[in-house]
């Protein structure tokens, strides 16, 4: 285990715990004393805990550090598996520099807090050589549920990125009604609450139908098109002002669905949005 800071302490926990053999590196020494106490191993130098092992698990600040840390070190017969986050294109980037060095890639993204790694919830998405995940996928099931998701080692950090994507863009809806709702000084607890989250809920379950409708390239609506959507949008961003509300992050939705609509495909569902991206 490379990188002892507090994801690959929790990571390298979670192996020992789980009964491996772990041996663990990190750039400030004194990290690896609690996981030392606790059975591991410690290497004076990445080299020395990557000889330690044919699986090598790296969680590391980002891609720059990983390639430092791994400069000198002879790789072949070892399976890299970076789990530290960064773009795909350094993902495949990585994985060709590996390869160069006689060493096996997978690129991982985590879908976890430190305090979540081996208990229920945590997932850590892996992308790239399947033959080095299908042998350590046991040990991959130690830290958090294993999925693997192909052979582009970008895929992880793709989809890992897709997920905070998704994530980010419920918490800024939550954060714009919150501003409106506040303007009101009506109870934001009990909006959320009562209110907001089952209809959140609601509107999550439609989601792989949308995906659906986006992955058959077939926009129409029978229920709420965008000519539809851009009256309503338009009624929003104007209530945001009467309430003296700031609509910001409303208003990138806005200019997508009035430039759908301005190409005289007003008829579509909101799935066509997708198009425009
Ligand atoms: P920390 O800041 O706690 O740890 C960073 C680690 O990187 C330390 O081991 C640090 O060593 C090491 N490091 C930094 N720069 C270098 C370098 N130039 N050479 C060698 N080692 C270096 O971060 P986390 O453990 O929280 O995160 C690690 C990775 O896990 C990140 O990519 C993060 O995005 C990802 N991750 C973290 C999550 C979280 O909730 N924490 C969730 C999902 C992913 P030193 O101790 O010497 O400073």
């Amino acid at each position: 285990m490379l990188g002892l800071g507090l994801m690959g302490s929790a990571l390298a926990e979670s192996l020992i715990r789980a009964g491996h053999h772990v041996t663990v590196w990190n750039r400030t020494p004194a990290k690896a004393d609690p996981l030392v106490a606790a059975g591991a191993t410690r290497a004076a130098t990445p080299a020395q805990a990557v000889e330690a092992s044919p699986l090598v698990i790296v969680c590391l600040l980002d891609y720059p550090s990983v390639l430092e840390t791994l400069k000198d070190v002879p790789l072949e017969g070892h399976v890299i598996a970076n789990l530290t986050t960064g773009r795909p294109a350094e993902a495949r980037e990585t994985a060709a520099w590996v390869a160069e060095r006689g060493g096996e890639y997978l690129d991982g993204g985590i879908m976890a807090v430190p305090q979540m790694i081996a208990g229920p919830g945590a997932l850590i998405l892996y992308s790239g050589s399947r033959p080095a995940f299908e042998r350590h996928e046991q040990a991959f099931g130690a830290m958090a549920a294993p999925r693997y998701t192909g052979d582009d080692p970008g895929l992880a950090p793709l989809l890992d990125l897709a997920m905070l994507t998704g994530m980010y863009g419920q918490i800024m809806g939550f954060l714009e009604a919150a501003a409106l709702v506040r303007s009101a000084k009506y109870p934001l607890t009990e909006f959320t609450t009562e209110l907001l989250v089952p209809w959140l809920n609601a509107m999550a379950a439609q989601q792989p139908r949308w995906a659906e409708k986006i992955e058959s390239g077939d926009h129409r609506t029978e229920v709420s098109n965008l000519e539809v959507n851009r009256a309503g949008m338009e009624n929003l961003v104007r209530a945001f002002h009467e309430q003296g509300v700031n609509p910001d992050l409303l208003l990138p939705i806005k200019t997508v669905l009035d430039r759908r609509v301005a190409r005289g495909l007003g008829h579509e569902g909101l799935s066509g949005l997708v198009e425009e991206l």
